[in-house]
């Protein structure tokens, strides 16, 4: 048996290669990220060689915690792949002992291969393509039925010469894509408890974007079980992004008082015109650079380009809305793909969803919301809602922390 065999995980990078001058800080970002994780898992050895970064347990416990921190590693952003390799001595005896010993259970999934040999030791006595027919016939010798298939291979066994140790490995899984978290500056994610909003958060997360998060409710018309599902929407994206601070405003009074006071039909309209005022002070006050929604153009009344405006007029500082021309099945598969489906059907009301009209407008005039606005005080409504906000901080690792406004 070998001896000082062991296994990593290996992260790849995507575009992050592109970076040029900025590289670096890319690079310090996505090693911080797998650092601050690791950490909380066990004693892994996070470092950084050749455009990959290694994840290496350094003790028993941290070997039995492989399967955790790899996990973590495919919810990385900036990596595009992931593969858990062996690592052994650069002597071709070994290299083919691994092979036979340890692939066959990572191969026999597959009914084609390849091995695919890279030496950037160009000492060891071997070339790549030497490498590549020694290592082949031994997977064809140990793994029954499998075939090589040079051009379209179901799987690639690939051997690295490194500068101290040989990696051996297969089966590279996709990484979470993207850039790395934080590395676009900060956004005001607008989160409902639908499908949309998480999905449009994920989105943004993924291109480098530090997510802070709004939420209104109307309680009593919302229930408590409603801003729960809201927080584990955002407990699932912390999957990505570690943590997520929840800023939960009342539009109780706000919605009353528009129900008393304001035509019917502009109803949602004006909620949306509070929500996107509260939502704009808020990025202020918190150096978000942009505010993130889960609007998709022509989904429902609020969401034509009409309708759309007549929030977008409130805002000095851009809107992302990535889902605006994704259809919802496109939405859906994205949602699952992350985790937050199951917990976006679970049927709770939303503020959205109380005292909605009969016969929204879908065509508004902005001069028509305005009158409609103007029979109540907006600012002072804004500034009560704002000021009276709580706020909770969603992690990870470790339960929810109410934080003081
Ligand atoms: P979602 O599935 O995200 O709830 P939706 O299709 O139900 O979206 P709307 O209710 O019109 O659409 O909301 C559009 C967007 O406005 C949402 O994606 C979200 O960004 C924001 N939004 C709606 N309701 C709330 C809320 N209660 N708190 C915070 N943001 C909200
Ligand atoms: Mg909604």
């Amino acid at each position: 048996m070998i001896e000082n065999i062991k296994e990593v995980i290996l992260c790849k990078y995507g575009e992050v290669v592109l970076k040029g001058a900025n590289r670096g800080d890319f690079e310090k970002k996505m090693l911080k990220e797998l650092r601050l994780r690791s950490r909380r898992i066990g004693n892994f050895n996070v470092f950084y060689s050749q455009s990959t970064i290694y994840i290496e347990p350094m003790d028993d416990e941290a070997i039995e915690r492989i399967d955790e921190m790899y996990w973590h590693a495919k919810h990385v952003f900036g990596f595009v792949g992931v593969s858990r390799a062996y690592t052994c001595k650069k002597d071709m005896a070994e290299i083919l002992e691994v092979v036979r010993t340890l692939m066959p259970e990572r191969l026999r999934p597959y009914k084609t291969f390849k091995v695919e040999a890279k030496r950037s030791d160009k000492r060891f006595p071997l070339t790549s393509p030497e490498i590549s027919n020694e290592v082949g016939g031994c997977v064809l010798s140990s793994v029954r039925g499998i075939k090589v298939d040079v051009h379209n291979p179901e799987v690639v066994l690939r051997v690295e010469i490194r500068e101290k140790e040989a990696f051996i490995h297969a089966g590279q899984e996709k990484g979470a894509g993207g850039i790395p978290y934080g590395s676009s500056g900060r956004g005001l994610l607008l989160l409902s408890g639908g499908i949309d909003s998480p999905v449009a958060g994920f989105m943004m997360a993924k291109r480098g974007v530090q997510l802070e998060a709004i939420h209104f409710e109307s309680f009593p018309y919302t229930s408590e079980r409603a801003r729960e599902k809201v927080l584990e929407l955002a407990k699932i994206l912390t999957d990505y992004t570690l943590r997520i601070r929840v800023h939960i405003v009342s539009l109780t009074k706000i919605q009353e008082l528009i129900r008393d006071n304001c035509d019917e039909d502009y109803f949602t309209l004006l909620l949306r015109r509070y929500m996107m005022a509260i939502s704009v002070k808020l990025a202020h006050q918190y150096d978000c650079e942009a505010i993130i929604t889960g609007e998709s153009l022509g989904q429902v009344a609020s969401q034509t380009m009409k309708a759309i405006n007549v929030t977008n007029v409130l805002s000095d500082i851009p809107i992302y809305r990535p889902l605006i021309g994704m259809d919802k099945e496109e939405i859906i598969s994205v949602s699952r793909k992350i985790g937050a489906f199951e917990t976006s059907v679970l049927p709770y009301e939303d503020c959205c969803t109380v005292f909605t009209p009969r016969h929204p407008r879908t065509r508004p005039e902005l001069e028509s919301v305005l009158a409609e606005e103007n029979k109540l005080d907006f600012d002072a409504l804004v500034e009560e809602a704002y000021s009276t906000r709580q706020i909770v901080v969603v992690k990870h690792f470790g339960d929810n922390k109410n934080e003081e406004i």
